[in-house]
């Protein structure tokens, strides 16, 4: 896959859904550049987050992270481009919002590590399990974005 075409699995907590915060969060993926692969607005069931937070379960705040989780409708999507994956991570700052910058999105909307407003895949291969966890092949849309060429160089 060719580097420009990387993708990473993003989504917008329940907490973010609740606050009015869809717009914003999306709005600084599609201003950075990225391409929009999948979205859609879910209410997601318990074995989906179990299954999405699995290398987790033997942490003391997994119960509650499922319950938080599954506590009002996500908003899951797919981003596509250039290191996305790392990128979409500083974007979202640290995992601790306090610990994270102004500027990046837990730096500028949420305070606490349990209501962190937003999901960001840690590497290529998580995001590859995640976006297969949460979408269907035909649910990715294929269109090549207008701005391509004024985003990327070559
Ligand atoms: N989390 C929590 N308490 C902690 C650590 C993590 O409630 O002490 C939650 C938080 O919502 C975090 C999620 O568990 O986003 C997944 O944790 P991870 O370490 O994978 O952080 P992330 O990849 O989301 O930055
Ligand atoms: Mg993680």
């Amino acid at each position: 896959m060719a580097a420009n075409q990387e993708r990473t699995f993003i989504a917008i907590k329940p907490d973010g859904v609740q606050r009015g915060l869809i717009g914003d969060i999306i709005k600084r993926f599609e201003q950075k550049g990225f391409r929009l692969v999948a979205m859609k607005f879910v209410q997601a069931s318990e074995e989906l987050l179990k299954q999405h937070y699995i290398d987790l379960k033997d942490r003391p705040f997994y119960a509650g992270l499922v319950k938080y989780m599954g506590s009002g409708p996500v908003v899951p999507m797919v981003w596509e481009g250039l290191n996305v994956v790392k990128t979409g991570r500083v974007m979202l700052g640290e995992t601790n919002p306090a610990d994270s910058k102004p500027g990046t999105i837990r730096g500028d909307y949420c305070i606490q590590v349990g209501r962190n407003i937003i999901h960001g895949s840690d590497s290529v291969e998580s995001a590859k399990k995640e976006i297969a966890l949460w979408f269907k092949d035909e649910e990715l849309s294929d269109y090549k974005s207008s701005a391509y060429e004024w985003v990327y160089e070559n």
